[in-house]
Order: structure tokens, then C-alpha cells, then sequence
């Protein structure tokens, strides 16, 4: 059951209400999302014919702000994954502290198998379908799994031509030159990196020399491998969807980066070529899931060796698995926390828009460590103050920061 992510989205909710005095009405409210767009795509493929493709958004809750979520392109892609998926951006944008609800979508694809036009009408096609739903002040998409800079800026030019307005503020995670961020592809690694290294020294731990394997060597993993490797931290593992190469004596992160790009796997660029699962096992000091959902299970909880879990990817560790690790005493940074560096500065490329401003990567990179150690400092405290987990404590700020603002907007 807990493989489901909507019903773990919930038992969570329920854990961390039991711990708080959460209103009755607020965490009903948060038990449904505040809607649901379900939506056929329909694609003219390259051979002439039309296909229909499904996509979703959902608005989970608004109460701080427009719903603000990325957009995924995946086989695996459904309802029950969105919703899970816009309620952990509902707690992240509360913990992290930017005006934002949450949001979350995609499209039930494998875009690989699309060719660039496909892949473009496609995007065209569903900003259409969902534009009476987004929209500045509304709802603001970003990039997701299989979606990126390019992708934004297609729903930008669509929805601009809708509306008759250029309205860049609709989605972040878009190209510099059309008023993206400055920094918001690094983000959200850069953000989790911040994230651990301000554990660390509250552990009075220091970074050198610590071992890390990442799964899903992605746009977050592969920027937390190069920002870890700069503080000083090993990368001696690394995967994705179908390779992993193990490397005790460190990765070279910039090598591997073209190797990948060259190539197209990272199998037989050093070190020793390893099963993909593997990598969640290794004895390594820190293991970050950078991929999907339900990669930490109750399966291979009990044979994980990191001390820690740095948790990149959205809701990598079961239910089930996370007591696992719980009763083993290692320490699991969560993912409301450790990957919140990508909406951060998201909201900065919102602020930018909306104020027709510019900021310097210097100054962009520095507010968003400011709101990444200032979380991290915030959930260490309640954590150690009420004596529970990470997780917990990052649900009980977030939510305690959503009932400190109810009543303002959205209810
Ligand atoms: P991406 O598409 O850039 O990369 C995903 C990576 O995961 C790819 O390397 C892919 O090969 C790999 N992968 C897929 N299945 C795998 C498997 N079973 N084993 C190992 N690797 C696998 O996506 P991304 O933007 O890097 O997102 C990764 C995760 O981080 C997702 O859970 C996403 O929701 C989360 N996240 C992303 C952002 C962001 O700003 N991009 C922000 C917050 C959270």
C-alpha cells in the first residue's frame, strides 16, 4: 500500500498532525487537493497520424500562494503520483519559507521515443490544454524528470500566444536569455549539498573524505555530485535508469558529465560497472536517491550501509522502509528539505520576472543558501527539541508555518 505514493503522502500528513496541534479543518483541507486536471493530449506524430496522450495537474493547496510544481514526462506518470507529488511541494514551499502552494503534473510519456517535434508539439499541445488553469498568479510550472529549460520556454511562447501577452512569470526553469534564473539549473543539487554540509557541522562531522553514492545522475544528481566533490566529499558511485559504475578511489565528476553526454551510459568509464540497484547498498557514508519514487523499500532497507540519506528525489523512501531505517538509527534527510534549493530559486526567477529585474548568480546563489542552511537550522532545532526524526520535524514547521497563514489566502 505504501508503494502508493498519495496514500503514503497521507499517512505522513496523519504522523506529523499527531504531533502538532493541526487544526481539524486544515488537515482535512490537505487531505484532497484543491483540484484536479485531467486532460487528453492529443500529439500529430511525424507519420501522420494523431496520437492521444494523457496529462495531469494538480493544484494541491494554495493557501500561501499560486500552486507552484514541475511538470514530468514519464511512462510511469499517473494521478496518484501527482497528488503525492503536489502535496510534498505544498510542505516544501511552507518549510522552505517562498509564497507558494503546491502543484504538480506531467504527461504519461516516454519522450524518448518522441522525435523534437514530436516532443514540441506535444508541450504546445498540453499548455493549451492547460492554460485556463496556470498562469502567473495562478499556477507556475517548472521543470521536472524529462523536462528542461527548452520545454519551459515552448509553454512560454504558447501560453504567451494565447493569453496575447508575453508572459515569461508563467513557468521557471527557463532558458537565461528568455528571463530564466541565473543558477536555477544548479539549484536544486547546490541547495541539497547546502543541506547536508549544514548537518554535518551540526554533527560537528566534517565533509573530507566522505563517501557518496548517487542514484539518478540527472539534472540534481549530477550537480550534487560536482558541489559535494568541491567540499570535499568522494563521489564513488554513481548511476541511472540502466548503468552504474562503482569507483572506491573517487569519480572524476566533470569527466563523467561529457563521458555520459558522449556516450549515453555511464557503463565503462572507470571504476567497476555495477548492477543499478546496487548502488543503494554500497558502504559508502552518504547515499543520495536522485531518481523516482519508492527507490528505498522495506526490500532493501534493512541492507543499506550509508549512515546517511540524503533524499534528492521526491519521496525515494517508503513507508515501511523509512521505520527500517528509523530502528537502524540512520539518519535520513528528507526530501521537503534536502531538495528545496530547485523552487527556491524558482521563486527568485519569479520575483525577477515579475519585477523585471536581473540577478547576478552571485547573488542568487547566496540567498539561496541563506534559505537552505536557515531551514535545515529550523528543522535540526524541533528535531532535537521534541526528539523526533528529520522528518518529522520538517513537516511539523511546514505545517505549523501553513496554520500560522491560513486565513489570509486560498481558504
Ligand atoms: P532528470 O530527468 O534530469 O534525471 C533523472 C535521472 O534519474 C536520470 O539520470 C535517469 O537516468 C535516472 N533514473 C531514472 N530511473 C532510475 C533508476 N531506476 N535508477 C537509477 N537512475 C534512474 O530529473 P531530475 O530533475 O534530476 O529529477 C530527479 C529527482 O529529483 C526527481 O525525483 C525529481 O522530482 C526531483 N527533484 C527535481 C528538481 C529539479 O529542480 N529538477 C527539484 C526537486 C526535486
Amino acid at each position: 500500500m505504501q508503494n502508493n505514493p498519495w496514500e503514503r503522502a497521507l499517512a505522513q500528513l496523519d504522523r506529523a498532525a499527531t504531533l502538532m496541534e493541526l487544526e481539524p479543518d486544515l488537515k482535512a483541507r490537505l487531505q484532497n487537493p484543491d483540484a484536479i486536471v485531467d486532460v487528453a493530449v492529443p500529439v500529430a506524430m511525424d507519420s501522420g497520424e494523431t496520437k492521444e496522450f494523457r496529462g495531469y495537474r494538480v493544484q494541491h493547496n494554495n493557501i500561501l500562494g499560486p500552486y507552484k510544481g514541475g511538470l514530468r514526462y514519464h511512462p510511469t506518470v499517473d494521478l496518484n503520483e501527482a497528488k503525492a507529488l503536489a502535496f510534498w511541494m505544498t510542505m516544501k514551499c511552507a518549510l522552505i519559507g517562498v509564497p507558494f502552494g503546491g502543484g504538480k503534473g506531467g504527461v504519461e510519456v516516454d519522450p524518448k521515443s518522441l522525435s523534437e517535434g514530436e516532443l514540441e508539439r506535444l508541450t504546445r499541445s498540453f499548455t493549451r490544454k492547460l492554460a485556463l488553469h496556470i498562469g502567473p498568479g495562478r499556477d507556475v510550472p517548472a521543470p521536472d524528470v524529462n523536462t528542461n529549460s527548452k520545454i519551459m520556454h515552448w509553454i512560454v511562447d504558447e501560453f504567451s500566444k494565447l493569453v496575447g501577452t508575453h508572459t515569461p512569470a508563467v513557468v521557471t526553469g527557463k532558458p537565461v536569455a528568455i528571463g530564466g534564473s541565473e543558477g536555477r539549473t544548479e539549484a536544486t543539487g547546490l541547495g541539497g549539498s547546502h543541506v547536508l554540509l549544514a548537518m554535518l557541522a551540526k554533527m560537528g562531522q566534517s565533509p573530507k573524505g566522505m563517501t557518496v553514492a548517487i542514484q539518478g545522475f540527472g539534472n540534481v544528481g549530477s550537480f550534487l555530485a560536482r558541489y559535494l566533490r568541491e567540499a570535499g566529499m568522494k563521489i564513488v558511485a554513481l548511476s541511472d535508469s540502466k548503468s552504474a559504475i562503482h569507483a572506491p578511489e573517487g569519480i572524476d565528476v566533470a569527466r563523467v558529465e561529457v563521458y555520459k553526454k558522449e556516450k549515453g551510459t555511464l557503463a565503462g568509464f572507470g571504476g567497476k560497472d555495477i548492477a543499478a540497484n546496487e548502488i543503494l547498498t554500497l558502504s559508502v557514508d552518504v547515499l543520495a536517491p536522485a531518481a523516482l519514487e519508492n527507490a528505498i523499500t522495506e526490500k532493501n532497507a534493512g541492507d543499506i550501509k550509508a549512515k546517511i540519506i540524503l533524499e534528492m528525489a521526491n519521496g525515494p523512501t517508503t513507508l515501511e522502509a523509512d521505520e527500517i531505517l528509523r530502528g537502524r538509527s540512520i539518519l535520513v534527510i528528507p526530501d521537503i528539505l534536502a531538495n528545496a534549493g530547485g523552487v527556491v530559486v524558482s521563486y527568485f526567477e519569479w520575483l525577477q520576472n515579475k519585477s523585471e529585474q536581473k540577478w547576478e548568480k552571485n547573488v542568487v546563489f547566496a540567498e539561496l543558501k541563506k534559505k537552505m542552511n536557515a531551514a535545515t537550522e529550523r528543522v535540526h532545532r524541533v528535531s532535537e527539541i521534541r526528539a523526533i526524526s528529520l522528518r518529522d520535524a520538517a513537516y511539523v514547521v511546514a505545517l505549523e508555518n501553513i496554520q500560522d497563514k491560513k486565513g489570509g489566502r486560498g481558504m
